[in-house]
């Protein structure tokens, strides 16, 4: 049977002072994991911390504080804080006083005094540590004055670094030169600096928000785009650039678009991320008005500012790469002043200077537009003549050339009198490259030299006899009017039906004392080159009207007369008044006129022929297309020309009778005029059966040797073919 323990007395007193010892212990191991605790935060904090007495004596400092204000613990408690750390400073670096520190003003306060940033002298780095500080009084229980001032010092010294860095950017991006805009990383503006705004008028409220395509000229915005493609990665290029340099053209707020450096970054934020775009440029205006002038100083001559050597052989290049495609010839004539060497000896290098600038305006102001001059050497130029458009027209623009030297120079007051010698080489007959082509246009001006100076010769000797014909007949054409060489031959139009004058063709001759009679199908060709022709046109024009008038005055009813007009009459912008002129002079009806074209001058789209024929239609004067079947001819372009009559060529009316492909062709032009309501005329009628096949085929009018060839005006053939 187990024994039954009986309890031991216990003393009540001392069981319960037992149970408080129990108490305490717990509360004092509670306390001392608490200040543990306090401990381990007080040591470990980045936060500086230090305790005060109400005097500012120093009671603790934690390692953080040792370090922010560069003295130990040992050093500094019991003191007061401002004697261990004499200097504080106020961020805008005047001292702050010691009355005025925030953990005095906690102090005399008994509330808290958060984020007050001052300056903190330390000694061993001997720069300021910025510190913000908040200062909390504690208080004993029931105790009206604060026990302590608890100060907590946020190190923000590196903040502050950054805070002057950024100021100093700033000034740095608002004073430099070098204008500077930002936009997001869609492109949209945020801000610009004052170089920005001095350059391209832009106010950064005028700007803000705007893509940045919109400071790029238009030309340039591809550009932009391309380079952006790099950044975006969508670009072929994935080397992942994060900056582009480039010249762009920049749009300004008031006057011209100007070329720009400009350079592009990227600005990424710690993951790397796109987020901005900074574009800095400078205005790059002068650098290349610069550039351009050096650029024309290689490709020209300083004196004269006609290209040199290197210019020309570019276009001689390009116009003969140009002339092999269009299968056309080109010409280059080489010109040297005779006897300069006289000009730089007797006058000075200055006056041979100024008489070559001069001799330089003269040429140039000889050639057509299309055409290169060129200073080759010294005293010697050089033309590239493109398209041109048979052998011998070299020769007229020679000769004007060496014409423009008769007129003397004026320099300084001085009366300077040069000629020029010229020789000209074509392509392809004479070479086949640009330095072919030049030295034998050389060697044409040395035989131009050899045979007494001041004129020109071809290569090819040949050519220049040619030409020296045809420019003297050129001449002799330009003195015809005034001469009175020139006379009409009439021929006369019969109607078919009736055998009866329907009207007459004039038909002009020159008529030369020596050269004898010569047929316009040898001269109006070249009175057409030569620019003559509008006042050898008008003189025919005139004299046909004037003889029409004579002829209705001595009681004869001829109802038309026919006058024929080259292209260059109508693209002669006074041509219709002309016309009007010469009908009203010689009281004429425009109905009496008829003036014939060939296919080809009505298939010129000049504005001037198209003008022109409108003018003449809506006067009431009836036109024809001469030669029809010869050329080229469109039914858009007839239906649109107030045209009223076709004129069979005379070949296919010469063939009729032996050739039924000629007299199908005849048929058809007849059949085609009718349809379009346009009298068809035969002309070459020389026998009785043209006539008659004509006549069954319906054609309306015939002329021809049969009936008459081209008469004097004083010929009996027009009363006797009288209706
Ligand atoms: P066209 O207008 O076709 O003139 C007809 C030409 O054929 C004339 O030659 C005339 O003499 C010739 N002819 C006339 N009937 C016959 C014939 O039955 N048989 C042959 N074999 N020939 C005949 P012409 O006078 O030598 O004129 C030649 C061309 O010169 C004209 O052709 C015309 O295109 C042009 N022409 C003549 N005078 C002028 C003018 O004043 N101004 C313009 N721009 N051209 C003119
Ligand atoms: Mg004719």
């Amino acid at each position: 049977m187990a024994k039954k323990l009986k309890a031991p007395a216990v003393d009540i007193d001392s069981v319960f002072s037992m149970q408080q010892i129990t108490n305490q212990t717990r509360l004092l191991e509670t306390l001392h994991f608490s200040e543990a605790k306090f401990i381990s935060l007080f040591d470990t904090t980045d936060q500086g911390i230090i305790y005060l007495d109400p005097t500012g004596s120093v009671v603790s400092v934690n390692q953080s504080a040792e370090h922010m204000l560069g003295v130990s613990m040992q050093n500094i408690k019991g003191r007061r804080l401002t004697s261990s750390c004499p200097k504080i400073i106020r961020e805008d670096g005047s001292v702050f006083p010691h009355e005025q520190q925030p953990m005095m003003l906690a102090l005399r306060s008994g509330k808290p005094v958060e984020n007050v940033i001052m300056g903190l002298f330390n000694a061993g780095k001997k720069s300021y540590c910025w510190v913000n500080t908040t200062s909390v009084p504690i208080f004993k229980p029931n105790q009206p004055q604060p026990e302590q001032i608890l100060m907590i010092m946020t190190d923000i010294s590196r903040w502050k670094l950054n805070e002057a860095t950024l100021n100093l950017a700033s000034v740095i991006v608002n004073n430099t030169g070098e204008s500077l805009f930002v936009t997001d990383k869609n492109r949209k503006i945020i801000s610009v600096n004052g170089a920005f705004t001095a350059i391209t008028g832009f106010t950064q409220r005028e700007v803000a928000g705007k893509h940045a395509d919109f400071l790029h000229a238009s030309k340039d915005t591809i550009k932009i785009k391309d380079t952006i493609k790099i950044y975006d990665g969508s670009g072929d290029d994935r080397s992942a650039k994060d900056s582009w340099q480039g010249e762009v053209w920049q749009r300004r707020k008031y006057g011209p678009d100007f070329p720009s450096w400009i350079t592009v970054s990227e600005v990424k934020d710690s993951h790397g991320r796109l987020t901005h775009f900074v574009y800095m440029f400078i205005d790059i205006t002068q650098l290349k008005k610069v550039e351009d002038r050096l650029g024309f100083l290689a490709y020209h001559d300083p004196l004269t500012k006609l290209p040199n050597r290197m210019l020309l052989k570019d276009r001689i290049d390009h116009a003969l790469q140009n002339a092999q495609r269009a299968n056309s010839q080109v010409a280059v004539l080489f010109l040297d002043l005779d006897r300069f060497k006289n000009i730089n000896d007797i006058h000075g290098h200055a006056a041979g200077d100024s008489l070559l600038r001069e001799v330089a305006r003269r040429i140039k102001s000889l050639v057509r537009k299309e055409d290169t001059v060129s200073r080759y050497s010294g005293d010697e130029f050089i033309v590239c003549m493109e398209d041109v458009p048979d052998a011998a027209s070299p020769a007229s623009l020679a000769q004007k050339l060496i014409d423009a030297f008769e007129l003397p120079f004026y320099i300084k007051q001085q009366r300077l009198q040069i000629s020029a010698s010229v020789g000209i080489s074509l392509f392809p007959r004479d070479g086949r490259d640009g330095d072919t082509l030049i030295k034998n246009a050389d060697a044409a001006m040395y035989r131009a030299k050899k045979k007494g100076r001041n004129n020109f010769q071809y290569y090819s000797s040949g050519l220049t006899t040619d030409a020296f014909e045809k420019m003297a007949t050129d001449n002799l054409l330009k003195q015809s009017i005034d001469r009175n060489e020139l006379l009409l031959y009439y021929q006369p139009r019969i109607c078919l039906k009736t055998g009866k004058l329907a009207g007459v063709e004039a038909l002009v001759r020159w008529q030369h004392s020596t050269l004898g009679q010569i047929g316009p199908l040898q001269f109006i060709p070249l009175a057409e080159k030569s620019g003559f022709m509008v006042p050898l046109g008008e003189w025919v024009l005139q004299t046909a009207c004037l003889q029409m008038r004579r002829w209705l005055d001595e009681g004869l009813s001829i109802k038309k007369m026919v006058v024929n007009v080259s292209a260059a009459q109508f693209l002669h912008c006074d041509f219709a008044a002309a016309i009007e002129r010469i009908l009203r002079m010689s009281r004429l009806e425009p109905g009496c006129l008829e003036l014939q074209i060939t296919e080809s001058s009505l298939m010129d789209n000049s504005e001037q022929s198209a003008k022109s024929f409108s003018q003449l239609g809506a006067a009431g004067i009836d036109m024809t297309i001469d030669d029809f079947g010869m050329g080229c001819f469109s039914f858009t372009k007839l239906k649109s020309t107030p045209v009223k009559k076709l004129k069979i060529d005379s070949s296919f009316v010469k063939n009729m009778g032996n050739n039924s492909h000629d007299e199908d062709i005849v048929r058809a032009i007849i059949a085609l005029g009718h349809s379009m309501h346009l009298q068809v005329i035969a002309e070459g009628i020389e026998s009785e059966g043209q006539q008659k096949q004509l006549q069954d085929l319906g054609c309306d009018e015939g002329q021809g040797y049969l009936y008459s060839p081209p008469v004097s005006p004083a010929s009996e053939i027009f009363r006797q073919l009288m209706p």
